[in-house]
């Protein structure tokens, strides 16, 4: 092909998802087969969002509302916030990809942690910046490192709070010190993926109170794991209006489609749902804990949906196995696995089926 593209991208790969429960059916001829892959909630969305979503079903022969008017609106009240300092999207994915584009010029230093989320680092391939890469200490960020790799070409700095995959935490206290420090140029991106698991006081639950203080800091949260709704693909971002506006220019037209967004304004009304989500993963946690200790597997104490644990056995020949014997979980480097948590049932299978890879 002699169309020539972009040199950044030239060593960029295509993100591999987890195979399909159908594919890994097929090949191995089960009936039944489970995902701990992906840390799906496993209870799905909440029927009230089911409901809406198919009353919404009737509108799809029209253009989503591009700017997502009600959405912000409801998000703007929950926050306390201005419409103007909160941007849905596609997504958490495609928002870290288009503040990738908004932001990182040839050259940049983005920072980020190893192991972390692997879109941070795609995208700051893809725009031609220099991903800096801060390994953790102790499973957790290693927010000293991280300080002391910030120069005069830093642009921004990816903090993933609770970390996946390892599970890990950084607290309030820690987080407020570290953003004391932040160069008011430098862009500081709290991903909250899993924020709705957390069980610590101590974690920040309210970051955008923190962004009057800090305006060069931009808080990330997305539908898809405890609201349930990874499928639809929806996300929002809270920051400082002007960063905001920002983003918004580069963003596509109806980037947030209609399901979604009827999807996302219902989920938040629906606390009993997100309730039940939680407690069903803290006693998903607290069980499979037991386990571990039993097997005398380390795991470091997880405030998400998953839990990154060392199974004494080479990761990717476990995975192998597990998947042979219809569970599917991520292998990840090592003798480190990472299983999310399921419904009981499920949890119960994974554990009987590792036992038998183990031994
Ligand atoms: C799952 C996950 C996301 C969410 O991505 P969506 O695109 O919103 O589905 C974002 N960040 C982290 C760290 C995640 O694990």
């Amino acid at each position: 092909m002699s169309i020539s593209f972009r040199e950044e991208i030239r060593n960029l790969k295509a993100y591999e998802p987890g195979k399909p429960i159908e594919d890994v059916k097929k090949e191995y001829g089960l009936q039944q087969v489970i995902k701990l892959a992906s840390n799906e909630n496993p209870l799905g969305c909440s029927p009230k969002v089911r409901e809406a979503i198919v009353n919404a079903v009737n509108e799809l022969g029209i253009y989503p509302d591009g700017n997502c008017t009600e959405l912000k609106e409801a998000l703007a009240s929950i926050h306390q916030i201005n419409v103007n300092e909160v941007l849905p999207s596609s997504g958490s994915d495609e928002m870290i990809d288009t503040i990738a584009k908004a932001y990182i010029n040839k050259d940049d230093e983005i920072i980020m942690a190893d192991i972390t989320f692997p879109r941070y680092i795609q995208t700051t391939e893809m725009m031609g910046g220099t991903p800096v890469i801060v390994p953790l200490k102790e499973f957790t960020f290693d927010l000293d490192g991280i300080l002391s790799k910030i120069t005069d070409k830093t642009k921004i700095i990816w903090i993933c709070n609770p970390n996946n995959p390892t599970g890990t935490m950084i607290t309030e206290k820690e987080f407020v010190d570290f953003l004391d420090k932040i160069p008011s140029n430098v862009l500081v991106i709290s991903d909250e993926a899993y924020r709705e698991y957390v069980t610590r006081d101590d974690y920040p639950h309210n970051t955008v109170k923190l962004l009057k203080d800090y305006p060069n800091l931009l808080v990330m949260r997305t539908f898809s794991k405890a609201y349930g709704l990874a499928g639809i693909r929806v996300a929002y971002t809270i920051g400082h209006k002007d960063i905001i506006e920002t983003i918004n220019k580069v963003r596509g037209p109806f980037n947030v489609n209609t399901l979604a967004q009827v999807a996302a304004i219902k989920a938040l009304e629906d606390k009993e749902f997100l309730e039940k989500s939680y407690n069903l993963n803290l006693e998903g946690k607290n069980y499979l804990y037991s386990e571990f200790d039993k097997l005398g597997f380390y795991y470091p104490p997880s405030e998400t949906n998953h839990i990154f644990v060392n199974v004494g056995k080479n990761g990717q020949e476990v995975f192998i196995e597990m998947q042979k014997r219809g569970v599917i979980i991520r292998p990840m480097g090592g003798d480190f696995i990472r299983v999310s948590i399921g419904t009981m049932d499920e949890n119960r299978l994974f554990i009987e089926k590792l036992k038998e890879v183990i031994d």
